[in-house]
């Protein structure tokens, strides 16, 4: 008899926990990923301002995989599921939507930028969700410099060195503070005409504080430490506009010609793909077993997945993708073995940080409540920690320890990608002779 057919869709916190519970399981398991690598989204920020390489915050699937028999990785995109069926459809470079069968079923494909209705404003501020776009908002970040040192007019300078994150929740907090050191440490010596300590760092958010997850205390302090290394927090106003010269917000246009976007979040389409209920943001209602109702076969998990537990959503945060992730796995190996399955699923909060800047931090865990250095370390300890390899997180330990004492970046490269150069080709730039007088 062949065995039972597992298809995990999506290899990020949820689908890799997954995984990895069903690796002695009797089953067939198939992970199937549109990128070939495992993401820690947690430290892309670190990309973005050059802190980190991107192979330091990313693994290929296949290599966490290579020692778990029964586990084969796929390179492809899924289009849909047929539930009737019971299969999904995946797409790559050569085949578009290949049928391929399954017994179990676990949709863990994250979410993507949500511009709040404002699909316009993506041409001119890039989010932060891939390796792509830590690399481009790093290009842009560097480029920024550069045009700067080369400009003769000062006046243009501070357009130029202007820098805005839209979203103050943990991205752009832990983006602008990475960001204010980046240029008031590691490039200070670096230009002759411009001074890089004076790039000006804006963090624009509609609510009333920064970290809105975290207390009132901790928000505060955040803010505080914010405004010591220099960024200028704009709170209480959405940005009306973005365009390529900067942003409109509460009437004032900021100029700039490096605007990031750090706010809101969208599901993966899984929900228009099963067809089944969802709440507001387009997540997947799903049980208290992590099925979808009235599909026992069929697991959401992670940031796609909507569940409340005492009353309130679960977090999109990579504890709970992890941890959904583990009990789906467990969950199907224990109905394969013919084992009782496990009790319902119970998020257990483990806490939340941030990062603000050098050697400070926020942590809330339960009554816990705490900000500084102390929480600092306890973020970099729990961060090397969940990277997915042993390397990875040597590595990431060497190069902070090197930053810190250094104030050094690992990589400020900046690399441009088929289309991205500085100097566009003559015919795309004008249609005009370049010597139209002779
Ligand atoms: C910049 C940033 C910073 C963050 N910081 C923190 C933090 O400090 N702490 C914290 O707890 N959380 C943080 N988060 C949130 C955390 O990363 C997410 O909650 C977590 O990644 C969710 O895991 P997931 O497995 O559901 O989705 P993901 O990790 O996003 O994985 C989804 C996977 O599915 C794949 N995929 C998607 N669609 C398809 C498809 N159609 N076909 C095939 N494959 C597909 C993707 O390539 C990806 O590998 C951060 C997120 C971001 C973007």
């Amino acid at each position: 008899m062949s065995k039972p057919k597992v298809i995990i869709v999506g290899g990020g916190f949820a689908g890799l926990a997954a995984a990895k519970a069903l690796g002695s399981t009797p089953a067939e398991v198939i992970l199937i990923d549109r990128t070939n690598h495992h993401l820690f989204q947690p430290l892309l920020y670190q990309v973005a301002t050059a802190a980190l390489t991107p192979s330091q915050i990313a693994t290929p699937i296949r290599s966490i995989f290579r020692n778990q028999k029964n586990t084969t990785v796929i390179l492809g995109e899924v289009t849909g599921v047929d539930k009737a069926q019971k299969c999904v459809f995946v797409s790559d470079a050569d085949r578009q939507n290949v049928p391929i069968a399954y017994d179990h079923l676990i949709l863990a494909t994250g979410a993507s930028h949500s511009y709040f209705g404002h699909n316009e404003f993506a041409e001119y501020a890039p989010g932060l969700k891939s390796l792509a776009d830590a690399e481009a908002a790093r290009n842009r970040i560097l480029q920024a410099f550069e045009l700067a040192e080369a400009e003769e007019d000062p006046s243009r300078h501070r357009d130029l060195l202007t820098f805005i994150l839209v979203g103050a929740g943990p991205t752009g907090v832990e983006m602008a503070g990475a960001l204010a050191v980046f240029v008031r440490t590691t490039l200070k010596s670096d230009f002759r005409r411009i001074n890089p300590a004076s790039a000006r760092i804006v963090l624009v958010d509609m609510a009333p504080r920064v970290l809105g997850p975290f207390s009132e205390t901790l928000s505060k302090a955040a803010k505080q430490r914010l405004e010591k290394l220099g960024v200028e927090v704009r709170l209480g106003h959405s940005v009306d506009h973005i365009d390529a010269d900067g942003i409109v917000v509460a009437g004032e246009r900021i100029a700039s010609k490096t605007v990031i976007w750090t706010a809101g979040v969208a599901p993966s389409p899984a929900g228009k793909w099963l067809n089944v209920e969802t709440d507001r943001a387009g997540r997947v209602r799903i049980q208290k077993d992590l099925t979808v109702p009235g599909h026992p076969e069929i697991f959401v998990v992670g940031d796609t997945a909507s569940l409340d537990q005492n009353g309130k959503p679960l977090p999109g945060v990579a504890q709970v993708a992890m941890q959904g992730g583990r009990y789906a796995g467990k969950l199907i190996h224990s109905r394969i073995v013919g084992n009782p399955p496990p009790a319902p699923f119970s998020y257990f909060d483990k806490g939340t940080m941030a990062v603000v800047g050098k050697g400070f931090a926020v942590l809330q865990s339960w009554k816990v409540q705490v900000s500084g250095f102390g929480a600092w370390l306890t973020w970099a300890a729990v961060h090397l920690q969940f990277l997915a390899t042993s390397s990875l997180r040597l590595s990431v330990f060497l190069q902070w320890a090197w930053t810190y004492v250094t104030g050094q970046r690992g990589d400020r490269l900046i690399v441009y990608h088929h289309g991205e150069e500085l100097v566009k080709p003559v015919a795309e730039v004008s249609a005009k002779p370049v010597f139209a007088g002779k």
